[in-house]
């Protein structure tokens, strides 16, 4: 245990830790029982205090020692827009140079936050925004829960009582199965009575297919799951997205099955964005049946699968566009016709580029993606205007 009384060089940013971190953080390096942990994780969840000296059911002490070694470090809001539609989108700063995006979408019963979870995204989906901007690096613990934390302050959130936000999708910038441990981490503060409370179910973890990942999150966690699929072959899924070359759809689909075998009564999102003329016709939408069909025989349980297809959200310099409405439809209903419980994502946000996506920060690439991105807009006679503006 280190001596309470020498002064450590670096605060430790209380946002980083989970309840048992905390804990730890208490007893360690505090040496102070572990349960005082709660009341500080109290005030800083639901009441949204980070200054030590508001936290007021502390004694004096003990607040002067959280001073010495600690703080509570929230991320930076650079700017924020609410939609017409009641959505709203927060630009977050994360360390003066790079920012990230979150939104908040409210329902009819349900408020729903869609987090990011790295600054950019390496894995260059051809039909996602975020993939022109390049990779800068993972966010932290901290800078995840701060997004939840941030959204949950400017709503008025209060726990078990009548609660705006009710539900997190890492669906945001980047893919949290590449930023394991910090998500894994941010997402038990998500779900703990003490920080935010939401029910595992309502908690969702988004992945463009990283199997080895998908193994150990099942093994770690009991959030939900989904799945980006948008193609049920492997030579188009492969150019949608390049990971499939890595983990293939039979591949990717035995872990969902490992994943939903492992917890009774789960079931698995599989998300499909819908582009024109791309993978939107009649007989991919029996491909994705017969494959989703598959999967409910091979774990045994109707409806395990679900299918969300998404209209594709156009951006500057995509060479995409969005399936018509009679085309959505008729994708639609081959796979209801084929008993696969399949919902079409309505567009919310997209008036303030918050929609599934549109979102890119503001990110300092460190992997050329941008420069490649700006020959291309150049070679369709793009100018690239707008590109790496913040949004
Ligand atoms: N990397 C994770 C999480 C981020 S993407 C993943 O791939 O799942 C969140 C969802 O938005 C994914 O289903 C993704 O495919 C979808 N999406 C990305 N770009 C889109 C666009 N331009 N229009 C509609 N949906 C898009």
């Amino acid at each position: 245990m280190s001596d309470v009384s020498t002064a450590t060089a670096k605060l430790q940013n209380l946002l980083e830790l989970d309840r048992v971190g905390l804990e730890d953080f208490f007893a360690d390096t505090l040496g102070e029982k572990r349960y005082r942990a709660h009341q500080v994780m109290k005030w800083i969840h639901h009441r949204h205090v980070t200054d030590f000296d508001d936290m007021t059911d502390l004694g004096k002490a003990l607040r002067a020692k959280l001073q010495q070694h600690a703080e509570v470090c929230v991320p930076v809001v650079q700017f924020e827009r609410p939609s017409t539609d009641g959505t709203h989108k927060w630009l977050l700063g994360m360390d003066g140079r790079n920012a990230i995006e979150a939104v908040f979408i409210p329902d009819k019963s349900r408020g729903t936050l869609c987090v990011s979870s790295q600054v950019g995204c390496a894995l260059n989906c051809q039909f996602c925004s975020t993939a022109t901007q390049g990779f800068n690096r993972n966010l932290s613990t901290a800078e995840i829960i701060g997004q939840v934390w941030v959204a949950a302050r400017h709503l008025g959130n209060v726990p078990h009582r009548q609660r705006k936000l009710t539900n997190v999708v890492m669906m945001g910038m980047g893919e949290p199965l590449m930023n394991y441990d910090n998500v894994v981490r941010a997402m038990s503060v998500m779900r703990d009575d003490l920080g935010y409370g939401l029910a595992n179910k309502r908690v969702t973890l988004s992945t463009a297919g990283m199997v080895p990942m998908i193994d150990r999150l099942g093994e770690d966690s009991d959030v939900s799951l989904a799945v980006s699929l948008h193609a049920a072959n492997d030579p188009l899924r492969t150019e949608l997205v390049p990971l499939n070359k890595k983990y293939p759809i039979a591949e990717l689909m035995a872990a969902c099955e490992r994943y939903v075998l492992r917890k009774p009564r789960a079931s698995i999102t599989f998300e499909y964005t819908l582009m024109k003329g791309v993978n939107d016709q009649p007989e991919h939408a029996r491909e994705l049946a017969r494959l989703m069909r598959q999967f409910d025989r091979a774990v045994q349980m109707n409806d395990a699968a679900k299918v969300n297809l998404i209209p594709f959200n156009p951006f500057p310099g995509t060479r995409f566009e969005r399936s018509g409405d009679d085309e959505i439809r008729a994708f639609q209903k081959i796979l209801l016709d084929a008993k696969v419980l399949t919902m079409v994502r309505r567009t919310r946000g997209d008036d303030i580029d918050a929609a599934c996506g549109q979102l890119k920060g503001q990110v300092v690439d460190r992997t050329r993606r941008q420069a490649e991105f700006r020959k291309e807009l150049a070679r369709q006679g793009l100018n690239g205007e707008g590109v790496d503006a913040a949004a």
